[in-house]
């Protein structure tokens, strides 16, 4: 047994699937996860010594590879100050006043701990602004863990939401809609059979948590002017694509403003924060401006602030970052795509910047339908094959790639080589 398996077997003792988040655990490809040491740069080693080349990346937040030195330094001076404090601090004033220049949409921002309180507090805000109950979002979104988001996928545009997840009530589910990805129509349908019923919809501009996908061309703005029409507060939810699709996520990339946006991953720098933020009026709701409740004993925590801050800093400071990215990805979706043509599979590639998915399907994916066709077992010797020869994916078919800046040229070149082996190994099996 290698030490990754030994720890696996004892850590099911101890954790419920013996993982603090299920994606983790490889139910989706088989096998036993990888117990990690440490990470540097674009590479991440495993308790067996091993090391492979990072294509998760913390699932987003490092963009600028592992331990990157700005954000250790930040760190280091941030720790002789103690770690918390429960009070306000100049870092959060800084945080705020950054993130506001960088993001096109936010007038103001609150700070939380992960993804999945942004979204908690944002639908909770849009309910306390607009009077209304129900919000609508789209089949194979993830929006965190939240009760209001774990919506049954499958059941269809016009059905009402049923629980996905056993401990979220029907009537939770109830108050929320779903459609499919890309379906504008859909989306107008549920919005004149709830007429003056509907808060807000969530989205994510770019789909991660399906596969990589994206919006169609008009997509975005037909939600948008659907969203004006009806009085309905639109969230971009941009956990994933924020500060990594452009400086100002994808509502600058694809020139929409969203009302609220929700931010995570990245802004942390690897450590656990999330945020919200958007137009004034609705942010002024907030508590204590406001009476929609929301709090924190460690929202705005200093050492997370300096390692965000000194994340976004460089973000701001260096555009060529976003250059390098674009360059990867398009290397990455060349080298994919050549490999296929040789091997004469018809798979999908979606990519967009450093979000990168190969579907297993001869179907174009714009929705979780399509993404749903993959062949998952081939996914799963594939995901496997990629390991053997160093490369570390996301566990899962419905998942993007993140690639960070450290990525060099030469390990562009043997990942794209891993690939095809590992097509072909998976093939052959
Ligand atoms: N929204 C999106 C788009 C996400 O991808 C995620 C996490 N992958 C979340 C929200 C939840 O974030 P967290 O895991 O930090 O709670």
């Amino acid at each position: 047994m290698t030490t990754s398996q030994q720890l696996f077997e004892k850590a099911k003792e101890l954790i419920p699937g013996g993982v603090n988040s299920p994606v983790r655990a490889f139910r989706a490809v088989g096998g036993s996860p990888l117990f990690i040491k440490s990470a540097k740069g674009p590479y991440i080693y495993d308790e067996d010594g091993r090391s492979y080349i990072e294509l998760i990346n913390s699932w987003g937040p490092m963009i600028l590879g592992h331990a990157f030195e700005p954000v250790e330094q930040a760190v280091r001076d941030a720790i002789q100050h103690s770690f918390s404090f429960g009070a306000p601090t100049r870092k959060e004033v800084e945080m705020a006043e950054l993130i506001i220049s960088m993001v096109p949409s936010v007038e103001k921002v609150r700070m939380v701990n992960s993804g999945t309180e942004a979204t908690m507090a944002a639908i909770r805000v849009a309910r306390g602004f607009t009077g209304r109950d129900k919000i609508i979002k789209f089949e194979g979104c993830y929006h965190g863990h939240g009760d209001s988001f774990l919506i049954a996928a499958g059941s269809g545009a016009m059905t009402m939401g049923v629980p996905d997840s056993p401990g979220v009530t029907k009537a939770t589910a109830a108050d929320t809609l779903t459609a499919p990805y890309n379906d504008l129509a859909a989306v107008e349908v549920l919005l004149e059979n709830n007429h003056n019923q509907v808060a807000a919809l969530i989205l994510e501009p770019v789909v991660g948590n399906m596969g990589c996908v994206l919006p169609e061309p008009g997509f975005l703005e037909g939600i948008r002017s659907l969203c004006d029409k009806h009085g309905v507060v639109l969230i971009f939810d941009e956990v994933m694509t924020g500060f990594r699709l452009a400086r100002g996520g994808a509502q600058e990339r694809f020139g929409i403003t969203p009302d609220l946006t929700t931010m995570g991953k990245i802004i942390g720098g690897g450590m656990p924060v999330g945020a919200y933020g958007g137009r004034r009026d609705i942010m002024d709701m907030v508590s204590p401006a406001g009476p929609v409740y929301q709090a924190g004993t460690l929202s705005g925590n200093p050492i997370a602030m300096s390692a965000g801050l000194a994340m976004l800093r460089h973000l701001n400071d260096n555009p060529g970052v976003y250059s390098r990215l674009e360059e990867i990805g398009t290397k990455l979706h060349t080298g994919f795509s050549n490999s296929l043509a040789k091997l004469g599979l018809p798979f999908t590639i979606n990519q967009i910047g450093s979000m990168f998915t190969l579907f297993m399907t001869e179907r174009s994916v714009s929705n979780f339908a399509d993404a749903k066709t993959c062949d998952l077992p081939l996914f799963g010797r594939y995901f496997h094959a990629m390991l053997e020869r160093g490369v570390y994916l996301a566990p899962s078919q419905f998942e993007s790639l993140f690639v960070s800046v450290a990525l060099t040229d030469e390990l562009i070149d043997q990942v794209i080589q891993a690939n095809e082996e590992s097509l072909t190994v998976a093939l052959t099996n």
